[in-house]
């Protein structure tokens, strides 16, 4: 800060807010998207660096895992559905990677800013239905897409410790932010409009694919039969109110007006990923 004056440094705040501090639609955003894109790589690469915290399966077939290859495969097939949306505004730009998280015991899944994506193995074998999966991806996608965690550091951090790294006085501090970043995502609670912005982001993206539009809706529909009967799946402790987003769901699936007909596969076939790509 000692270098620039007070004048400088409100043009470079000028320029920021004026040319990249806007979301689509408008609202202030100090991180730019090349921000978010350096933040993501940061934290994917913390997140990389943490094997006991978030066993990673690889892309390639190991001993551990004999099917890895055809189990990328598949998801990404899943993937690539949904980022085809013409609604998914930074397709182009985010790196879109999602990795597997080899943990049967946690019901989650969380992405990054830029775009990375991670999926519990746990989420997969409890979910029965292709098309939940694609409701929970198409949420998380809308998370990163809409730049989510970017207006949630925000509110975290506030404005001036963004700036020191958007001016990068303070090259540690991103790195910090991104080590805080991964330990907390898996557990990172958004408000209750990006949320729900998120869900019928969910029904948007999948509106445009072959799985059912509402994919999200039957996800959340498990998530309370289990609270139901005892369990506490992790997702819910982050987004709760299920009941009003399942009807929240549904009511943006009617008014679009997509399919709500459940996807059928050939092989290899949702139950063929879960039960027999995927590691026991
Ligand atoms: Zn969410």
């Amino acid at each position: 800060m000692k270098t620039i004056k007070p004048a400088i440094l409100f043009l470079i705040l000028l320029s920021t807010v004026l040319f990249v501090s806007c979301d689509k639609n408008g609202n202030f955003l100090l991180f730019s998207v090349q921000n978010d894109i350096d933040l993501g790589a940061q934290v994917a690469d913390e997140i990389a660096s943490d094997p006991t915290q978030f066993p990673i399966l690889p892309r390639i077939n190991t001993t551990n895992c004999p099917h890895c290859f055809d189990a990328y495969a598949y998801l990404d097939n899943m993937v690539d559905a949904i980022l085809s949306s013409q609604d998914v505004a930074y397709r182009n730009e985010f790196a879109w990677e999602v990795h597997l998280i080899d943990n049967d015991e946690i019901l989650n899944a969380f992405a990054t800013p830029g775009g990375y994506i991670y999926v519990y193995t746990g989420l997969i074998k409890f979910l029965e239905q292709a098309d939940d999966l694609a409701g929970v991806l198409g949420h998380e996608i809308a998370h990163a897409d809409q730049r989510h965690s970017s207006k949630q550091l925000q509110r975290q951090y506030g404005v001036s410790i963004l700036l020191s790294i958007i001016l990068g006085e303070e090259p540690g501090q991103l790195t910090e932010v991104a080590g805080t970043l991964a330990g907390t995502l898996g557990t990172l609670s958004f408000s209750r409009s990006l949320e729900s912005e998120a869900d019928e982001y969910s029904v948007i993206y999948l509106s445009e694919t072959d799985y059912a539009c509402n994919g999200a809706f039957s996800f959340f529909q498990k998530l309370i039969d289990l609270e139901q009967t005892g369990g506490t799946p992790e997702f819910l402790s982050t987004h709760p109110d299920p009941s009003t987003r399942v009807e929240a769901i549904n009511e943006k699936a009617s008014e679009i007006g997509c399919s709500t007909e459940v996807i059928s596969e050939s092989s290899p076939t949702y139950d063929n990923f879960r039960f027999d790509l995927l590691p026991d």
